[in-house]
């Protein structure tokens, strides 16, 4: 089995990595190695930057025994001008037990799944998804608040060119929340009905803020410093208006005083953001044991 998108996966697969999730966050919390995936290999191949995707994967892997090796697509023969077939080719045949794949093309690493025998795993392709970052916002609400269903979560900012919000808006509706999408016009897709970030916010329970990808942009905003935050981040102002104790997510990096001021990503009662980056150790580590476990089984 291999995880590409929140479709590819049914109810009964989400509960079980939102409820290993959970049982995982205690384990890397007191730091503890398990030996379920014991003597197994983790390839991670990134040929996008990654901090926290890369570095939770890798955790993941040590911490249920397994040895996570990362190839540096910048030193690899990729660099040659491999096509990413013959590099899919070449890493089977080396018989990892996963490949954890990050890649700037939409429906890269389902390329790569038709080739490698091992389970497959999308850790964010181009503008398309990045399933374990849902699965890890929705486990981190679950935590905290101990549902999803009625909530009413916002996701605001660059939709247009955000996996995160395209897992997330499949996710998050089969688990019972209310999403809505909004964003600066020329950052939303078109066939998302025009929704002001203000509307969107009004009594949220979960404001979840996204960056502004100006890596993916062909024409520049043309803001100017300031502007970004004002007409369409996250100030202390515009948070006001969601539900009261309402909580604020970012799927991260974040561009601080543009999408999101830092008096709201610091606000130590209020922000998931590192939260979220916690369990995303976890969540990692109920996929890994569910498809490599499931396949040695
Ligand atoms: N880290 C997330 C991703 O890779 C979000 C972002 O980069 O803005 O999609």
């Amino acid at each position: 089995m291999d995880l590409l998108s929140i479709d590819s996966l049914s109810d009964g697969q989400i509960e079980e990595i939102l409820d290993g999730g959970l049982r995982c966050f205690d384990r890397n919390r007191s730091q503890m190695r398990a030996d379920s995936l014991d003597g197994r290999i983790v390839f991670n191949l990134f040929y996008e930057n990654s901090t926290r995707t890369a570095m939770s994967f890798a955790t993941a892997a040590h911490r249920l025994g397994a040895s996570a090796l990362s190839l540096s697509v910048e030193h690899s023969s990729i660099k040659k001008g491999e096509t990413l077939e013959d590099t899919a080719a070449t890493l089977n045949a080396m018989r990892p037990d996963a490949l954890v794949i990050r890649h700037r093309e939409n429906g890269a690493p389902a390329q790569v799944a038709a080739i490698v025998e091992a389970p497959v795993i999308n850790a964010g392709d181009g503008t398309n998804e990045h399933p374990t970052q849902a699965l890890l916002d929705a486990a981190t609400i679950r935590q905290r608040l101990g549902r999803l269903e009625g909530l009413k979560i916002a996701i605001c900012g660059d939709i247009r060119h955000s996996r995160v919000a395209r897992s997330n808006a499949k996710l998050l509706p089969r688990l019972g929340a209310d999403v809505r999408l909004a964003g600066p016009r020329e950052l939303l897709p078109n066939d998302i009905p025009e929704l002001s970030i203000d509307e969107a916010i009004e009594g949220a329970d979960i404001v979840m803020m996204l960056r502004v990808q100006r890596e993916r942009l062909e024409e520049d905003l043309g803001d100017v410093p300031g502007e970004y935050l004002s007409r369409y981040g996250l100030t202390a102002a515009r948070f006001a208006r969601a539900a009261p104790g309402a909580l604020v997510m970012h799927p991260g990096p974040m561009n601080r005083e543009v999408e999101i001021a830092s008096s709201v990503a610091d606000d130590p009662e209020r922000s998931l953001i590192r939260l979220q980056v916690e369990m995303g150790v976890a969540v990692r580590m109920a996929c890994l044991e569910l498809l490599v476990g499931e396949r040695a089984a």
